[in-house]
């Protein structure tokens, strides 16, 4: 499915949300630009990781900020390590709102739980959202090109499908602004992507990422009708997004969903 994304404006801060996800009322969720936080430097502005060099204080009052914009209480994020471990959140004594660095480990973020924001952190890696309507499920899954050779996207639907009963075919799906095929660049693709994954090589050394992950999708079982693509390249776009590749000193911007 292809429509480009809504963007709204909240509490100063501008966000994208997916058409596929906008109108759900069980639902919210946002893909935060850089902009309307308060880090500087090469952080500027809403620099939401912990782990980046950037002040403390400053990241905190950013992930406050991202709260009140959705308005719900609870964010979860995990120590993201391009795996492909999942964390349920069953309830919320872990949150509330921790302005603290992250203890628990993990690419995959889920719950049943209301009101508790799932936050997967980017520069350049996917962030995906799942949401079961049927059950009244979401997930947040991120995905790197790591990710998407352990086949983290598959993984999560099959977490999805053991916990909540999920069937794959009611999924909606959205993946957002992440390294576009223009700058999925992979010199050594030779030994970093295993082969079965060449036909996503669009280029020399240029990989689509974002097929590759629909795809991936697919395989598990979520319609292609069900499937959105932001198509924002976030090489290409670091005048609204925090970019890995372009910048390396930079922050991270985050996709959160939450259950209302
Ligand atoms: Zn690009």
């Amino acid at each position: 499915m292809n429509g480009s994304l809504i963007l709204k404006n909240n509490n100063g801060l501008s966000f994208y949300q997916f058409p596929l996800l906008q109108s759900r009322p069980g639902l919210t969720h946002g893909i935060f630009t850089r902009h309307g936080g308060k880090s500087r430097g090469a952080y500027a502005s809403l620099n939401l990781s912990f782990s980046v060099g950037d002040d403390w204080q400053t990241v905190a009052a950013n992930r406050e900020l991202v709260l009140k914009t959705l308005g719900i209480p609870g964010l979860q994020s995990l120590k993201q390590n391009h795996g492909k471990e999942s964390v349920e959140i069953r309830d919320n004594r872990l949150g509330g709102f921790q302005p603290i660095p992250e203890s628990r480990s993990g690419d995959i973020l889920m719950t049943r739980l209301p009101e508790q924001g799932l936050m997967i952190k980017q520069a350049d890696c996917q962030s995906i959202v799942l949401y079961d309507p049927a059950h009244q499920a979401v997930a947040n899954v991120h995905c790197g090109w790591r990710g998407n050779v352990n086949n983290v996207i598959g993984e999560a639907v099959k977490r999805m499908r053991a916990a909540y009963q999920t069937n794959p075919a009611r999924l909606l799906a959205g993946i957002g602004p992440s390294l576009g095929p223009c700058c999925a660049q992979f010199i050594n693709y030779r030994t970093e992507i295993p082969a079965r994954y060449w036909t996503y090589q669009i280029r020399p050394h240029y990989f689509d990422l974002w097929r590759l992950s629909r795809d991936q999708l697919i395989a598990a079982g979520v319609l292609e009708d069900h499937i959105q693509i932001a198509g924002i390249c976030t090489s290409c776009q670091t005048r609204d997004f925090f970019s890995y590749r372009k910048e390396k000193i930079t922050g991270r911007f985050a996709t959160v969903i939450a259950l209302r």
